[in-house]
């Protein structure tokens, strides 16, 4: 069908790029809308992959919607593509087979990949990243009771993952290179909370440790010590992907450069998700934004943009971990060095807020979401409530979030 209206293709087919296609038509764009993805399933949310998915063996993937909807919305979901090669001035990109898709304006939603450790998939012991449902659904059949997981990176997929697998009857082991658990998102009151609660479940640490390599016993550490495994999950971060962007005029680097709009430094060029480079005002710098509330919402925000409507995008990173019975909600900068505490850190529900200058930046709630509902409002309307009312956890903060 020959549709009025540019024709816009969006390049990755994850949480950013599908709700950038829904966005699109909501917004009454009338022209064709492409989503190309690599992955052979449709688009589908990545949150549970690292929880449902790896405690309950009939957990099912969440698809954004299925493949017969799609059709119906009036996007043409292209999947198992890759795009390797493109000529962004005469508007064309062509997959790995051959095919070439003609846009007036393109979105890279190109997302991460994990960072890979060679030295251990040099070993015996099968290694597993974790990014996509087949990921998940191959991690899930190694949590059997007795098996001996080593999780590599005691950041939020090593430690969900350890949490999944001991629910399991598996014995987890993690290795973290930083002294601490998450060190560059939580502050160290929580970080230690954390630990205790993996402790308790029977989880043990390597802090300032990198594995060195594999043998048949287990993990090598740097100091030749070797932790017992019998499957390794490694999370020690993620790389944008970069590589197509950059082939086709973009500077790439660290992420794609992106305005508060989702534009690039190109017309009709735009990016969203993980890899959009942009500036957070919580953070005071320019960052990548690896949540799934920053895929779906600065998509949708680009999306608007691409149908012709105003429509910045500036909500605060924000981010949830789920492990055990903790519920783990970070927002904005949740490091800074200005920190209020509220409620009892060993009861296990309480709520660190970060201050920069009087001003709310940054908070991690545990257990405490409704605290969090409300430190939303006041970060993003850049509200400056008293340190006491702060302090004070018998202080509603709906009263401090409402606009004055
Ligand atoms: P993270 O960046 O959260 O954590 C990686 C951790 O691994 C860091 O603590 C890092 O330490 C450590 N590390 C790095 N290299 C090594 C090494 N060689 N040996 C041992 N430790 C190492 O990344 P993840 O891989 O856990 O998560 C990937 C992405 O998925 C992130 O974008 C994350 O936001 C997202 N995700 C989000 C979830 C959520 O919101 N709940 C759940 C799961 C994933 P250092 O800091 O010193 O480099």
């Amino acid at each position: 069908m020959t549709r009025a209206g540019p024709s816009i293709v969006i390049i990755g087919a994850g949480q950013a790029g599908a709700r950038a296609a829904e966005a699109l038509r909501a917004a009454g764009h009338a022209g064709a809308v492409t989503l190309i993805g690599a992955e052979a399933h449709p688009p589908y949310e990545r949150p549970q992959l690292s929880k449902e998915m790896l405690l309950k063996t009939d957990a099912v993937p969440a698809f954004v919607r299925s493949a017969p909807d799609w059709a119906t919305l009036g996007v043409d979901l292209v999947t198992g593509a890759e795009i390797a090669d493109g000529d962004i001035e005469r508007g064309h990109v062509a997959a790995k087979d051959g095919r070439v898709f003609g846009f007036d304006k393109l979105m890279f939603a190109t997302g991460t990949v994990p960072r890979r450790l060679p030295a251990l998939e040099a070993g015996p012991i099968p290694v597993h990243y974790l990014r996509t449902i087949d990921d998940a659904c191959a991690l899930r059949r190694g949590f059997v009771p007795g098996a001996r997981i080593v999780a590599v990176g005691g950041g939020v997929i090593g430690l969900e993952a350890a949490a999944a697998a001991v629910a399991q009857g598996a014995r987890a082991t993690v290795i973290e290179a930083a002294p601490r658990l998450l060190a560059r998102a939580l502050p160290e009151v929580v970080a230690g909370f954390l630990r205790r609660r993996h402790e308790q479940a029977g989880v043990e640490f390597h802090f300032g440790q990198v594995p060195v390599g594999a043998n048949a016993q287990g993990v090598v550490l740097a100091d030749g010590r070797v932790v017992p495994a019998d499957l390794i999950v490694v999370g020690v971060g993620v790389d944008p992907v970069v590589g197509l962007a950059e082939r086709l005029g973009l500077a790439g680097g660290q992420g794609i450069k992106v305005d508060a709009h989702g534009r690039t430094e190109l017309p009709h060029i735009f990016a969203a998700g993980d890899v959009a480079l942009q500036w957070s005002r919580c953070h005071d710098r320019w960052t990548r934004i690896e949540t799934w509330a920053n895929a779906q919402n600065q998509a949708i925000a680009a999306a608007r943009t691409m149908a012709g409507q105003d429509s910045p995008y500036g909500d605060p990173p924000w981010f949830w971990s789920d492990q055990y019975d903790v519920n783990l909600q970070v927002l904005g900068d949740a490091v800074a060095d200005d920190l209020v505490l509220r409620g009892d850190v060993e009861a296990g529900r309480f709520t660190l807020i970060a201050l920069r200058a009087g001003e709310v930046v940054g908070a991690v709630t545990v257990n405490a979401a409704r605290d969090m509902a409300a430190l939303r409002r006041i970060v993003a309307g850049r509200q400056r409530p008293a340190r006491a009312d702060l302090e004070n956890p018998a202080f509603d903060l709906r009263r401090a979030a409402a606009p004055k």
